[in-house]
């Protein structure tokens, strides 16, 4: 049931939907790909971005702070995923207050994107916002600065209908999530704080409770070189033995892995899939005519957030690989991986799962509980700061692909939700109503 005040608000938000649309082809227009792993961000609008958002919520009465991250500063302990040669100058991060007595909430997005891919593949160009059927299309609408400016357009919104937020607020805008979630372990490890906490990320409109861990790398797979197109003495007496077929026999390998952790009930998850190790790049050989010594292949491999020690796990299966190969069982693969990050989820009956789940119900929503196969930042907010998090926000179907777009619906909706989130939240305990 909603409130008069709540009714106002809402109301507020459709008389708003031309600005919403705006601020979110505004933020698209802000290029702010993430760089690659061992990249630097430069080219990128990041710094504009963060002052449009700091302009927006200074407007709003609040207190911004925005400053520039080292990533080899950060405190390292299991699940971190920390990457400290990772270069994070020019991609600031910003942190946005508003204090008022009362319960506080923080609302965290992350304004970095995946690159466009190929463009060509796109109906319109990926950085202009281009909106056409009620969708707004460009890299990162969903996924997610419609995040973004919902979280803008629900604070204004809230503060002109309701005059108040009754509670505190605040706002993370951060970047990397997309490649090592170190904006937000940054904000973590600065101890900014709240009572609980939501995340839009893409979510379809539904309460997202639980994501499975990662863990990257690559398999280092040996063989010894030789001429490919003359007879060869065999390998035990010092002939060539080919890495891409022992490689081979290690994807095969990666595989039934896979199968195994299918079948296990450690792995079974409510709303998770099972562990997975993907192979996701190859790469091996020397010549055209030599029997290839030397092959990487790269994995990614996601986890349920009970699983203690993934690269332990992945350590045993290359291990039995090894031992069913004359060659192998003396020269093993060899297992190259950095930090993990964690897993993460967050109880059914924590206040504010059952805040979001309300929210969506009372817009008409059948609101369920989901769990994504890839993480998100709350890993960081729910383990390292122990603030209950919960994502929720607009479709996820066009996330990471080409011709990625929110419908203006959703995008309304989600600022809707959010904002009835703020003023139940912030205006106390008598008014977070369960679902
Ligand atoms: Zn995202």
């Amino acid at each position: 049931m909603l409130t008069p005040d709540e009714k106002a608000v809402l109301r507020r938000i459709d008389d708003r939907k031309e600005e919403l649309v705006d601020c979110l082809r505004r933020l698209i227009r802000f290029r702010t790909v993430t760089p690659l792993f061992r990249g630097r961000a430069e080219g990128d609008d990041y710094a504009g971005l963060q002052s449009f958002l700091s302009d927006r919520l200074a407007g709003l009465g609040f207190d911004v702070e925005m400053w520039e991250a080292d990533a080899s500063t950060l405190e390292r302990f299991p699940g971190c995923g920390v990457v400290p040669d990772r270069d994070l100058s020019n991609m600031p991060i910003l942190v946005a207050r508003r204090e008022r007595a009362g319960p506080s909430l923080l609302l965290n997005g992350h304004y970095d994107v995946v690159p466009p891919g190929v463009v060509t593949n796109w109906r319109h160009p990926p950085f202009d916002g281009v909106v056409e059927n009620d969708r707004v299309f460009g890299r990162g609408a969903c996924d997610m600065k419609a995040g973004l400016a919902a979280i803008v357009e629900a604070l204004r919104c809230v503060v002109e209908a309701n005059g108040e937020i009754p509670g505190t607020v605040v706002v993370e805008s951060v970047p990397d999530e997309e490649m090592t979630s170190m904006g937000t372990l940054v904000c973590c490890q600065r101890d900014v704080r709240a009572d609980a906490a939501i995340v839009p990320e893409p979510t379809d409109l539904q309460v997202l409770v639980a994501v499975r861990g990662s863990l990257g790398g690559r398999i280092v797979v040996s063989g010894r070189a030789g001429h490919s197109e003359m007879a060869q003495i065999p390998w035990r007496d010092g002939g060539p033995v080919n890495a891409i077929s022992k490689a081979a026999r290690v994807v095969e390998g990666l595989e039934r892995l896979n199968a195994e952790w299918a079948t296990r009930p450690d792995k079974r998850h409510r709303y998770l899939d099972p562990d997975t190790i993907v192979a996701t790049m190859i790469r091996g050989g020397e010549w055209d005519v030599m029997v290839p010594e030397r092959v990487e292949i790269t994995f990614d491999s996601m986890f349920v957030p009970s699983t203690k020690d993934k690269r332990a796990e992945i350590q045993a299966g290359l291990d039995s690989i090894a031992h069913d190969d004359d060659w192998m069982r003396d020269h093993p693969p060899v297992l190259e991986a950095g930090d993990y990050l964690y897993g993460a989820e967050i109880r059914e009956d924590e206040p504010i799962v059952r805040a979001a789940s309300a929210a969506l119900t009372d817009l008409g929503l059948e609101s369920r509980f989901v769990g994504s196969g890839s993480l998100t930042d709350m890993v960081h907010l729910i383990n390292y700061s122990k603030i209950p998090t919960v994502c929720v926000g607009p479709a996820a179907r066009t996330a990471h692909a080409a011709d990625e777009c929110v419908t203006v619906d959703e995008l309304v909706t989600t600022t809707k939700a959010l904002a009835l989130m703020i003023l139940r939240w912030c205006g106390g305990p008598d008014r977070r109503r369960s679902g």
